[in-house]
């Protein structure tokens, strides 16, 4: 038989990438925008019409590339910011893969005019599909200027899945204000459809998070501060009566990157414990700075994920910094200090009888996503893939003994609560401790009273957090499945599908084929069944539709949320006494309990007092 591999070529292979590093005209934004960083620029101009479908235009005035660079930086692979594979580990500029331009050229109209400042004249190069149209000289000023054009002209099916207007609006301008806030030296100004959005003056942090979100947001404040061998923390946390119910101004940023942590999220809500209502979210912008060799950003293809080296250690530092600035500009005058923090449940400590001395406590050790049988795990054969899960509460408490101890030398680390102090779960009457009503809620003992449990509503936070956790934090685990199974769907649905393809396979889904009538699977997540498959895409579809502009994250947020809807036990099943255990325990390991995915109360609370007043009237 004669041989049938053949290499793709370069405009093939480019489209291939682009489908990687550009979802849509946000995508470009950011890497456009810190192209022009990474030039030394000191003032971007962003240029929009129709929200970046029409034209994106990126104006910089840094270094310029030279007349050979302004037609290589189109290559793949092509970049100037890495040489060596060494280089990985001591990266200071944003991009490092040489990847943006060339997938950018291969799917639009690009136009760019670039001079450096040593020489007369400046370079145009047009380019479209990957084929370069033209090439010549041009007067310029000094820097760059990237005119992109038609975003996926050439692939109608992206083009037809982009949102609205509004929609891709908001994603750009979440982009650019990531940019903004992290380079507030820098001056951006911003236009769309020739009127004026933003016109951000080189400034300090405070004053460009001011320029951003409002004059309001200066009384807001709280700095935050502290140096470390291992990391400097800096920026501000929003006074706890400022937090919003809607997740709102959260910014993560390292060594100046804008990043998502669920992991350093948790850190920050666990510093505003007992300060916060039931469903608020703090506001804050932190800004993390480590060395470059101790974080890999690699591990994401548009980067806004980290890993860290040593994440326990950030986590405990970041949460006793933001409590202590928050004790500190006594915003926490009542702030309780007398036990670990980390281990809270949502119950009422508050009749507790013990105080001492304030006290923050640096737990290393902990992680949030650990439990005591070690990191979550699914079981296959149950039901909701949850319900077996050890049925213990979360044992993370490790004495700190490290190198912290010299930091917060002023700061003795508390004995460990007793687990049943900790989870207050009466545990006199071991059995019958909970009590199932209506085959809808789940009644629990708990010390200060009683608590109330939706118990499908607290299984969607559950199974949210663990798909959330799994497709971030962890590999996803991905369960091959005997016989491939086809499923059909319309025209549109199965381009759909093919367009967040890849987000599907970090859930653990395996796709063999995609036919003209369907989708053929050859592997799902270990968390569903064979039979749930059909149900589980056609809601992700639905949802996907129907995402709104503030819809939090990305598609991972949008599969999280739908996955735990599928899934998550309905009302009207019956669950047995271990199963409503199960269930009480994880929904309080869960990061933030209170609510479901969709912001529904997953359970409230009877204290005793409220009990005996019913009767003392
Ligand atoms: P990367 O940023 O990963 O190196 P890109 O495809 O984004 O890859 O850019 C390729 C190269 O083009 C960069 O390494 C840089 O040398 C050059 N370049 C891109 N944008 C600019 C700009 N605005 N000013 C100067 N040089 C630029
Ligand atoms: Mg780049």
């Amino acid at each position: 038989m004669s041989d049938i591999i053949q290499l793709l070529p370069d405009h093939v292979a480019n489209q291939i990438a682009a489908g990687e590093v550009v979802q849509r005209p946000a995508s470009v934004v950011k890497e456009l925008l810190e192209n022009a960083i990474d030039a030394g620029a000191e003032t971007i101009t962003l240029l929009l019409k129709d929200a970046g479908k029409t034209l994106i235009q990126v104006i910089d005035d840094g270094k310029g590339m030279s007349t050979t660079d302004a037609r290589l930086c189109f290559e793949r692979h092509a970049t100037s910011k890495i040489k060596e594979a060494q280089d990985l580990f001591n990266l200071n500029t944003k991009g490092f893969r040489g990847e943006a331009l060339a997938s950018i050229a291969a799917i639009a109209h690009v136009e760019l005019k670039t001079k450096q400042a040593t020489e007369d004249v400046g370079t145009c190069v047009k380019i479209e599909g990957s084929t370069v149209v033209s090439q010549e000289v041009v007067n310029s000023a000094k820097g760059t200027s990237i005119a992109v054009k038609n975003l996926f002209y050439n692939i109608p099916a992206r083009r037809n899945f982009l949102k609205s207007d509004t929609v891709e609006t908001r994603h750009i301008i979440d982009e650019f204000q990531r940019v903004a806030l992290a380079h507030p030296a820098i001056a951006f100004i911003l236009h769309h459809n020739g009127n004026e959005v933003y016109h951000l003056k080189s400034s300090n942090l405070r004053k460009r998070i001011v320029g951003i979100f409002g004059g309001k947001t200066n009384e807001k404040l709280v700095p935050i501060e502290e140096h470390t061998d291992i990391l400097t923390i800096k920026g501000f946390v929003a006074k706890p009566e400022f937090a919003k119910k809607k997740r709102g101004e959260q910014f993560f940023f390292v060594n100046d990157r804008f990043i998502k942590s669920s992991y350093l999220n948790h850190a920050v809500v666990n510093a505003f414990e007992g300060l916060l209502d039931n469903n608020a979210h703090p506001s804050y912008f932190l800004y993390l700075q480590v060395p470059p060799n101790s974080i890999d950003i690699n591990i994401h293809p548009t980067k806004t994920e980290i890993k860290f080296d040593n994440e326990k250690n950030v986590y405990a530092i970041l949460r006793a910094t933001v409590k202590h600035s928050l004790g500190q500009y006594n915003v926490a005058p009542v702030l309780d200090f007398n036990r670990d923090a980390t281990l809270d449940t949502p119950y009422d400590f508050k009749d507790k009888q013990t105080v001492s001395t304030p006290k923050i406590i640096v737990d290393p050790t902990f992680n949030p996503f650990k439990t005591e049988s070690g990191t979550i795990n699914h079981n296959s054969n149950s039901r909701s893939g949850v319900l077996n899960k050890n049925s213990n509460p979360p044992q993370n408490y490790k004495k700190d003994t490290g190198s912290w101890e010299a930091l917060y030398a002023d700061i003795q680390p508390i004995e460990p609560v007793k687990q049943e102090q900790l989870f207050d779960v009466e545990k006199e009457n071991e059995t019958g401790k909970t009590f199932q009503i209506q085959k809808k809620y789940i009644l629990s003992s708990i010390k200060s009273g009683v608590v109330l449990i939706h118990q499908s509503l607290a299984h969607q936070r559950i199974l949210y957090e663990e798909f959330l956790h799994n497709i971030t934090v962890q590999e996803a685990s991905s369960q091959q499945l005997l016989f491939p199974v086809s499923i059909s769907f319309t025209k549109s649905d199965i381009e759909m599908i093919y367009s967040i393809k890849s987000d599907l396979e970090s859930t653990g889904f395996v796709f063999n084929e995609f036919t003209k009538e369907g989708v053929v699977i050859g592997g799902i997540p270990t968390s569903i069944t064979e039979s749930q498959i059909t149900l589980i895409l056609e809601q992700l579809l639905d949802d996907i539709k129907l995402e709104v502009p503030d819809a939090s994250f990305s598609h991972f947020d949008i599969m999280a949320k739908s996955f735990a809807k599928s899934l998550a036990i309905k009302t009207g099943t019956s669950l047995t006494v271990k199963e409503q255990e199960n269930l009480v325990n994880n929904l309080f390991s869960c990061k933030e309990p209170n609510t479901s995915p969709f912001g529904k109360a997953t359970f409230k609370t009877l204290p005793l007092s409220e009990i005996d007043s019913i009767f003392n009237k």
